[in-house]
Formats: C-alpha cells, structure tokens, sequence
C-alpha cells in the first residue's frame, strides 16, 4: 500500500522517508505539487488542510506535516509563520534576523513543533499526531546539515545546533520524527480497533 506526502519542501520528504523507512507503507512524494494557502492559526489547522486538499485531489492515502519554530522571547514566533517570514530571502538571513531580534535575551528557549496528520479519501479517516523537540536558540549561526532553522536550534541535552548533530541524531529525536512515530502507530490502533467493530 502506498502514501503520498502532501509537501513540496524535498528536505522535508526526505526526512520523512528515512524517518519512516521501516513501515509497512511505501511512501512516495507526490507527483503532483498542489499550492495550499497555509492560512492557519494553528499547526493542527495547517496540517489538516494540507491532508484534505492532497488526498482530495490525488485520491490517495497522504500524509501531511506542519511544522515551524516556537521562540518564547518573540512570544511564539515565528511559529506558523516559520516558512513565509521574509519570504523570498534565504535562510541565512532570516536567522541573522532572528539573532539580531534576541540580542539581548537570556531566555533563548524554543522548541520546534510539527502536526503530523493522515487523511484516506477513501474511508474519510483522518488523524493527526503532534511532535515536540525542546532546546533554546544559539547565539550564532553553525552547522550545514538539515536546513531552514536547524543551524540555530540547540536540542535539549546537546551543545551542538541540529545543523553540527547532523542527520543521525535529528531523525532520532525531531518533532517530525516524533510526530510521525505517533502518528503510525495510531493508525495502526485506530484500523485494528475498527476492523474488530
Ligand atoms: P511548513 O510546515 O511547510 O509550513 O514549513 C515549516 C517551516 O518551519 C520550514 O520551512 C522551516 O522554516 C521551519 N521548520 C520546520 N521544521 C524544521 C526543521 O526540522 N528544521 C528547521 N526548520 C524547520
């Protein structure tokens, strides 16, 4: 059985597969890239629509994932607005602009957030998982690996940015990764029990 990941973002569907390499699902990025207007107020409204809109249009299985950084100094942001801050302008400057945004902060924590969601046209069975990975934010800009905030975000029991842990410590301990954990295994409950009925 195959599920599409309802995103364009390739760092993303890569993540997602490695993270799920060992499901019994094949998962496939879509072949098509459909604009959704993440218009939400919340990660869970996001993430939601991105799975109706893919799985309605595809008339497939899909998986959706919205996710974004929560810096408590900023009162939340950039938060939902995490991929449409500065749009247009590279990732190196929208860090720059955070830093420069909590010069003088000392409290630097921030966690990163993703809503995990799995919709099926077929049965309208929708479910949604959330993932959160604690940490503060660095006071400098390091490390090439992963992409959009990672190379200032320092995880809880680390002293390195995703960016320096590199792939093999982020796939274990992400919010994607957790999300999407979560989120099959409530897939696999939710059909048992429903096969049952
Ligand atoms: P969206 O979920 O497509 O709205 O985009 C989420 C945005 O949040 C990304 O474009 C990044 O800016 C940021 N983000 C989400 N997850 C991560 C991550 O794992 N590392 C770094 N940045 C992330």
């Amino acid at each position: 059985m195959e599920i599409y990941i309802a995103t364009s973002n390739l760092h993303k569907i890569e993540e997602i597969k490695q993270i799920l390499k060992n499901v019994e699902y094949r998962i496939k990025a879509s072949p098509k890239k459909v604009e959704v207007d993440e218009n939400g107020e919340t990660f869970l409204e996001n993430s939601v629509k991105k799975a109706f809109i893919y799985g309605n249009i595809l008339g497939e299985k899909v998986i959706a994932d919205d996710s974004g950084l929560v810096i408590d100094y900023l009162g939340g942001f950039p938060g939902v607005m995490s991929a449409r801050f500065m749009e247009g302008k590279s990732y190196i400057e929208k860090m720059q602009e955070i830093l420069k945004r909590m010069k003088n902060a000392e409290n630097r924590s921030a966690r990163f957030v993703c809503v995990a969601s799995y919709y099926d046209p077929g049965d309208g069975i929708l479910i949604s998982a959330e993932g959160i990975v604690e940490g503060r934010i660095a006071y400098d800009i390091k490390g090439e690996s992963g992409f959009g905030y990672d190379p200032i975000f320092i995880p809880d029991g680390y002293d390195q940015t995703f960016g320096e842990l590199g792939e093999e410590i982020k796939m274990k301990i992400s919010h994607r990764s957790k999300a999407l954990k979560k989120l099959f295994s409530l897939i696999e409950k939710i059909k048992s029990d429903l096969r049952k009925k």
